[in-house]
């Protein structure tokens, strides 16, 4: 037995082309286009990279786009107060602010800033807070992606012990909430639980295993219980390849799903982006 290969590109296709849809009628029904706003600091290559591939899905969806980049030297208080500008612009319907940030500049005040309807990649504290109450309308985009993926393979997760590896803001911790949610069994491990040489156990006993590290090859086959679902968040750049956390030829023979690195989680987390912002548009507008 070998792995089906989530593909995150067609899936990707296909939540665009209802999204699509569904921005037409709503921008039919306002008569106002939707805009969303990046703020890009520095001028990192792999971010401008990104920051295209958002900007060419905004496009094929109908959504306008604007990269407001910044010197790497800009003070904090310098894009808090752009920030509080778009909060009061009512033709700007959503704020995305590129991460990792400069030393300098503290991710959380500044994604607090963002007013909580404009707040796309839900990373506004109240947004994170409606997260774990299961009230939010808006998710982070990355959870949201693997969960699409676990979602439209049908995977039954009511009761399944779910290993997430990786603990961070952006991804683990609210994964991890969405789980359960659903009903998952959820182990959260992070590197404490590697320095005390605890992964492997933790991962062997689980029916769907998530990783979101950042280490290429971390999770490997002799680690996976047969038939177990993987799901490879990481992405490392190595050789001037693009590689996951997973050792894809050791897993794939043993995991009953996988998704692949390119073309797996991160096709749907930018469509997950967008979701977010026909979502904040909506509420904006009073559609909801
Ligand atoms: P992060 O650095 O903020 O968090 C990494 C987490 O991994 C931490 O909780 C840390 O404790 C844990 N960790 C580190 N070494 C470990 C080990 N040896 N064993 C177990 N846990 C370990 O990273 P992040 O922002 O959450 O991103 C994680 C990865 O996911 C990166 O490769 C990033 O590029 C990728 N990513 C992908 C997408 C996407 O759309 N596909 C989106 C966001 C992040």
């Amino acid at each position: 037995m070998s792995a089906i290969i989530s593909d995150g590109k067609k899936l990707a296709e296909s939540v665009k082309a209802g999204l699509a849809r569904q921005v037409e009628e709503t921008m039919k029904e306002t008569g106002a286009r939707i805009r969303i706003v990046n703020i890009l600091i520095g001028n990192d290559h792999s971010a401008v990279f990104y920051a295209r591939s958002q900007q060419r899905t905004a496009e094929e969806l109908g959504i306008d786009y604007e990269l407001l980049e910044m010197p790497e030297t800009v003070a904090e208080m310098e894009v808090m107060s752009r920030i509080f500008d778009i909060n009061s612009d009512e033709n700007i319907h959503g704020v995305l602010i590129h991460k990792p940030l400069p030393d300098h500049i503290d991710g959380q005040i500044v994604s607090n800033c963002v007013a909580l309807e404009k707040d796309i990649e839900g990373m506004n504290s109240a947004n994170i807070g409606n997260v774990l109450l299961g009230q939010s309308r808006v998710i982070p985009c990355t959870a949201a992606a693997v969960m699409e993926h676990l979602k439209s393979a049908g995977v039954e997760l009511r009761g399944k012990e779910v290993v997430v590896i990786g603990a961070s803001a952006i991804v683990g911790k609210p994964l991890a909430l969405l789980l359960l949610q659903e009903y998952a069994t959820v182990t959260v491990c992070h590197i404490a639980t590697a320095e005390v040489g605890m992964l492997e156990s933790h991962v062997k006993r689980a029916d769907v295993v998530v990783v979101a590290v950042g280490k290429p090859g971390l999770i490997k086959g002799d680690m996976i219980k047969q038939g177990a679902v993987v799901i490879d968040v990481g992405i490392n750049r190595v050789d001037g390849k693009l590689i996951g956390d997973v050792d894809f030829e050791s897993v794939f023979p043993k995991a009953s799903m996988l998704t692949p690195v390119p073309g797996g989680v991160g096709p749907m987390t930018v469509v997950m982006l967008m979701r977010n912002a026909l979502e904040a548009y909506k509420a904006q507008k009073g559609l909801v």
